[in-house]
């Protein structure tokens, strides 16, 4: 559909479903164009021009989940898997913190070993030695534990919706046995607890359509995000998604990295002072430009891997990842360029979001 210019709604945010799905399906160059200057702009208006850097720690790649799209599900038997111990955590936090940035994701599969004492002790530790802004990404885990890590001294938690589209969701992300699966309630959790809450979606599932995806996009400004990572969905050969061909269809959204960047200039639309990631998917469709196109059309972060390359390769939630082969010290001097190119550069400090910042003030009750 070829709705011009001027057809269009002004971006001024937050835009409702309608607004969005003329957007997500213009396909007129001069429109496209409009757009990513928009978010660029008011990426700076709403973040600055400094971009954080996140390191990165996979500490796990066993998942006691059956996602349908991810390679790391349990029922994957062509995986090896791999659990960090608590001293090459340690290690690469400290890592992190010889970079000069401020903050240490710890992602993984759901994985049992990393009980909810054993990560509350682990947070203390990279705290006491480091003092990082530490970011969790351990999955669907119960109110204790999330309330244990964020007492212990965890800033932030990613966790994706996926997709708002709920029978859809059903389907590609069935709960453990006898459990419920309710992200978007936890998300409610997180912010009380007082976490800075980070979500997002995958662009392109097979079965996804434009109006749900506009929907995705309401919704980040509902829950009022402070972080939003989003990527293309990247077919994994051993997954039940990444075998299944979806019956072509003029609604379903294409998993293409420029569709990706289409609902990143969205989400700074969205939410302008939330931090949002050039994520490694953006980098793995686009190895070239994906990154640095990313953080001129929205995002204002960048989460470079310090997972030791031994395992590296075994967190391969889809095949090809950027950044697999590449030591960390190879991948801070390829981003400080690429940043250089753009007439960017490094943020310092942890770089919690204006958005979250504002949500504190608020609730303390400072003029803001
Ligand atoms: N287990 C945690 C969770 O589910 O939130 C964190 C790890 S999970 C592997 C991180 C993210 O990877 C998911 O939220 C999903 O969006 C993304 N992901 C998984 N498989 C993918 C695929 N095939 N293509 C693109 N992104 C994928």
């Amino acid at each position: 559909m070829k709705t011009p210019l001027s057809d269009l709604p002004p971006l001024k945010g937050p835009l409702r479903a309608e607004a969005l799905l003329a957007w997500l399906r213009t396909g007129e160059p001069e429109a496209l164009e409009h757009l990513w200057a928009r978010a660029d702009e008011l990426r700076r208006q709403g973040v600055g021009d400094e971009v954080h850097l996140r390191g990165l720690v996979e500490i796990s790649n066993r998942c006691a989940r059956q996602c349908a799209y991810c390679g790391l599900r349990a029922a994957n038997r062509s995986v090896s898997r791999y659990a960090m111990s608590d001293e090459e955590i340690l290690e690469c936090a400290h890592q992190i913190r010889e970079y000069g940035w401020g903050t240490a994701v710890l992602q993984s599969g759901e994985d049992p070993a990393f009980t909810s004492s054993r990560v509350e002790a682990l947070v203390r530790r990279i705290k006491a030695e480091t003092g990082l802004a530490i970011t969790l990404s351990l999955g669907e885990r119960t109110e204790e534990e999330l309330r244990a890590w964020k007492r212990a001294g965890a800033d932030r938690y990613l966790l994706r919706f996926e997709t708002s589209d709920r029978a859809l969701f059903q389907r590609i992300h069935p709960p453990l046995p006898g459990r419920e699966c309710d992200r978007l309630g936890l998300l409610k959790l997180l912010r009380d607890i007082g976490y800075e809450v980070g979500s997002g979606v995958m662009v392109g599932i097979p079965g996804q359509g434009f109006e749900s995806l506009a929907r995705d996009l309401e919704l980040f400004a509902e829950l009022e995000l402070d972080m939003i990572g989003l990527g293309p969905f990247i077919p994994h050969p051993d997954t039940p998604l990444g075998t299944s061909t979806p019956p072509p269809s003029a609604d379903q959204v294409p998993a293409t990295v420029d569709m990706a960047f289409r609902v990143l200039a969205l989400a700074r639309v969205q939410r302008p002072e939330a931090n949002l990631p050039a994520t490694t998917a953006l980098a793995t469709l686009d190895r070239e430009q994906g990154r640095i196109l990313g953080l001129q059309r929205g995002a204002n972060v960048v989460m470079p891997n310090v997972t030791p390359l031994h395992h590296r390769a075994r967190y391969s939630i889809y095949p090809n990842k950027a950044s697999s082969n590449e030591t960390a010290e190879q991948t801070r001097l390829q981003i400080d360029t690429q940043l250089a190119s753009i007439g960017r550069s490094v943020a310092a400090g942890p770089g919690h979001s204006p958005a979250f910042r504002r949500r504190i003030r608020e609730q303390e009750g400072a003029p803001s």
